[in-house]
């Protein structure tokens, strides 16, 4: 029941450049060394890429970070 909800907040949350644990708006994207793509760490310390095709952001895979 409680997942039918969030998973549209996190995902509204993200179409907003925003954190979906904090709320807070990303800012201060980074160059990845190694893959090349723009990545932001919050300040709650959740990792996201941003991807270029859908020109939003999402959490990074544990294999990016
Ligand atoms: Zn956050």
């Amino acid at each position: 029941m409680l997942k039918n909800i969030i998973a549209p907040v996190q995902a509204w949350l993200l179409s907003q450049n925003r954190c979906v644990g904090c709320g807070k708006p990303l800012v201060g994207k980074t160059q990845n060394k190694k893959s090349g793509q723009a990545v932001v760490t919050c300040i709650c310390k959740r990792i996201y890429v941003f991807d270029d095709v859908k020109k939003r952001f999402r959490r990074a895979l544990v294999t990016e970070i």
